[in-house]
């Protein structure tokens, strides 16, 4: 097991994306007429991704997310999660989850199950069909809902809902997601908005810090911290003593870079070592050029050796990374 960069972190969750497409346009992330695709012959096929999963397994990962752009619209999907959760690494099989905004959730959540996924993170970051309409630049807010309703009733547990909070979007919702979550039987998580998006509109003074989310919380809910977060980019509290929980993911205010433990591969071979990375290793080139699985990897283990300590959001000479999120896989 070798995947430990040199400040000591081991990493065990690699996060896959599978397509850079999605079926929304959230305005946080993408551009209102999409972006230049990656051409479908440079993504990886569900063999390409299952020998990477594999030698990462047998390098210690343990989790794999599957996420995008939007993993349900990968025609592979449910060939990558039979694939890859079948994979068995020295501690045992694979952990397979994956992250979705839940857009035909219902028809997919029976052969998701008999893939063999594990869990389910559903992205919803407001209940009124308007401003999911205005934020998303889609109709299709009812959608979601029955997505977030069929894994309610499905086995893909435990069930966590995201939503990134915005000024002047959805900030006045924290609370009525909350208790939406509750009903669901889910966890709510709040993300701070990070400076990922291809229009490169984030303004730190406009977004919704982890200390103004969590003051909007305790104005109805007595939140105690819990501790042992490990890796986990979610802080997390119980609601009123519990047992429900809610999370907060401050990755630009509380940053949580020690305990970071992921790594990623986007949907076209190429491997990151952070969100923030600027540099990509390919992978792609190597598999189709012949690689071995040592040559593998080694480039694995090179994307590791060259981590940085921290994302670096703060420093003066901070540059955004070329691609969005829905090409790196959030
Ligand atoms: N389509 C899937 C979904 O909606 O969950 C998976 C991909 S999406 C890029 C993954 C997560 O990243 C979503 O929860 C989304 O809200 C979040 N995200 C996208 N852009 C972000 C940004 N600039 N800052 C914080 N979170 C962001």
């Amino acid at each position: 097991m070798s995947l430990v960069d040199s400040f000591g972190r081991v990493h065990r969750d690699l996060r896959i994306s599978l397509t850079d497409r999605c079926s929304l346009r959230c305005t946080y992330c993408m551009p209102a007429e999409g972006i230049a695709w990656i051409p479908k012959p440079s993504l990886l096929n569900p063999e390409e991704i299952e020998r990477i999963v594999r030698v990462s397994a047998d390098e210690g990962v343990t989790t794999v997310r599957l996420t995008g752009g939007e993993p349900l619209i990968s025609p592979n999907l449910i060939e990558v999660v039979g694939r890859i959760s079948a994979i068995e690494g020295p501690e045992g099989p694979l952990e397979v989850a994956m992250t979705t905004n839940g857009i035909r959730l219902p028809e997919f959540i029976p052969g998701l199950e008999e893939a063999g996924l594990a869990r389910l993170n559903i992205s919803i970051d407001t209940l009124d069909p308007l401003r999911f309409q205005q934020l998303t630049r889609r109709d299709r807010l009812i959608d979601v809902l029955a997505g977030i309703e069929a894994a309610r009733r499905s086995s893909l547990k435990p069930l966590k809902l995201n939503a990134v909070v915005m000024r002047g979007v959805n900030e006045d919702e924290v609370v009525d997601l909350v208790e939406f979550a509750i009903e669901h039987d889910a966890q709510m998580r709040f993300i701070e908005h990070m400076p990922l998006d291809l229009g490169h509109t984030w303004d730190r003074a406009e977004m919704v810090p982890r200390e103004e989310i969590l003051a909007s919380l305790k104005r109805r809910f007595v939140l105690k911290p819990l501790t042992a977060r490990g890796g986990a980019p979610a802080e997390l509290f119980s609601i009123d003593g519990g047992p429900e929980t809610v999370g907060v993911i401050a990755s630009v205010t509380a940053p949580f870079c020690g305990g970071c433990d992921r790594l990623r591969l986007t949907a076209d071979g190429q491997v990151r070592n952070c969100l923030f990375a600027r540099e990509e290793l390919d992978l792609l080139a190597a598999l189709r050029g012949g690689a071995s699985d040592e040559a593998i990897r080694d480039i694995l283990r090179a994307a590791v050796a060259n981590k940085r300590s921290g994302h670096g959001i703060d420093s003066p000479d901070f540059v955004q990374p070329d691609r969005g999120m829905n090409a790196i896989g959030g």
